[in-house]
């Protein structure tokens, strides 16, 4: 069994990846990204999202689910949840930034008698009406769910900070337009540049609901207690739903152990490629290189940066035909 290279190799990135290895070419010059079912020719990809444009490339998409990967004599040995093994010298981890949804220790959560749900579990307003909602955070999502809600619901939002906000449009132009056009959008100055909180983009909509309180904004509540929650006046209220928009992580179980993840199970790289683990990149990461890197537009770039870097430092012979 000889393999080139494993990509986990998801919708975004997978252009970006695929279109790098055409232009460098395998040996039968048909290098791809395909399933562990379909390795034929090229590199393949391991965790392909189905919908990835790499089935024109004539390899199987059929992707199994990676368990568990393990790093040794200068290669990684990949266990699928199908039971197949597969080794190979490169790994491109690219399943996505936003994989975790984000769970804050807040005071009193884990005792909150009402219920409580992360933003990625929210669909609609069904079930919400006449309901007391607390939503914590402040970011797009927080914005949009906590006014969703407010029309059938009494919610407030609550921020440890300042709510910011950023209009949708400048000058006749949406803000995405500019940050592409000022070449702030893959600058890698970019995310130096601009700290702190993720403003919400609004076309006006959230600004004036949040002005006539629908939903009221509230500095975060002290704790929560039984069915209530403290607010930081100290008056305490009694909550049916507390809503929490408070982020994502990535999601790497699979390379628990290699020493590739921080503490937090962050991903320890520069621009994509592992500080940690020689041979092993990311895509798909929060400003991995740029604002746009964890984002449709951003996320093929990437992950042709990295696919370069990982080629460049393990030889062009990387890339080559593979037979099972
Ligand atoms: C709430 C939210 C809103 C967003 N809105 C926008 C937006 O408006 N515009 C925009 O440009 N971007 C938006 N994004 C970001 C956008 O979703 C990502 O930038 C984009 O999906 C990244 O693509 P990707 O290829 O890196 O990963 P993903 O699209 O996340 O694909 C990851 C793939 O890996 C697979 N996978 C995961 N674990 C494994 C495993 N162990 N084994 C095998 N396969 C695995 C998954 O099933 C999935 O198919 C948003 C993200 C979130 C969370």
């Amino acid at each position: 069994m000889g393999f080139s290279a494993v990509c986990l190799l998801p919708t975004g990135a997978v252009t970006g990846m695929t279109r790098r290895l055409r232009g460098r070419g395998s040996a039968n010059g048909n290098a791809s990204c395909t399933g562990p079912r379909g390795i034929a020719t090229g590199v393949p990809a391991v965790g392909c999202s189905p919908a990835a444009g790499i089935a024109n490339s004539g390899a199987s998409t059929a992707a199994g689910s990676i368990e568990r990967v393990t790093a040794g004599n200068g290669a990684f040995t990949i266990s699928v949840a199908d039971g197949s093994v597969v080794r190979a010298p490169v790994v491109v981890a690219a399943s996505g930034g936003f994989g975790t949804p984000m769970w804050p220790a807040l005071p009193g959560l884990d005792s909150f008698s009402g219920r409580v749900l992360h933003a990625a579990q929210y669909r609609n307003t069904d079930g919400f009406a006449g309901e007391r909602v607390v939503v914590v955070g402040g970011g797009n999502s927080a914005a949009q769910v906590a006014v969703e809600l407010a029309q059938v619901a009494a919610v407030s939002l609550t921020t440890r900070g300042p709510l910011r906000f950023q209009a949708q449009r400048i000058l006749g132009r949406d803000f995405h337009w500019w940050l592409a056009r000022t070449g702030l959008d893959t600058s890698r100055w970019g995310p130096r540049l601009v700290t702190g909180t993720v403003p919400v983009i609004d076309d006006g909509r959230y600004r004036a609901a949040i002005r006539v309180g629908r939903p009221d904004h509230r500095p975060l509540f002290i704790r929560l207690e039984g069915d209530r929650v403290v607010w930081a006046d100290g008056m305490a209220e009694q909550v049916d739903v507390v809503l929490l928009a408070t982020g994502y992580r990535p999601d790497l179980p699979y390379l628990a152990g290699t020493g590739a993840l921080d503490e937090d199970g962050v991903p320890v790289h520069a621009g994509g490629l592992s500080t940690s683990v020689a041979g092993l990149g990311f895509v798909g990461l929060e400003r991995q290189r740029s604002f746009a890197s964890a984002t449709l537009r951003g996320v093929g770039r990437d992950a042709a940066h990295v696919l370069d870097g990982l080629l460049q430092r393990s030889g062009r012979h990387a890339v080559r035909r593979v037979a099972r």
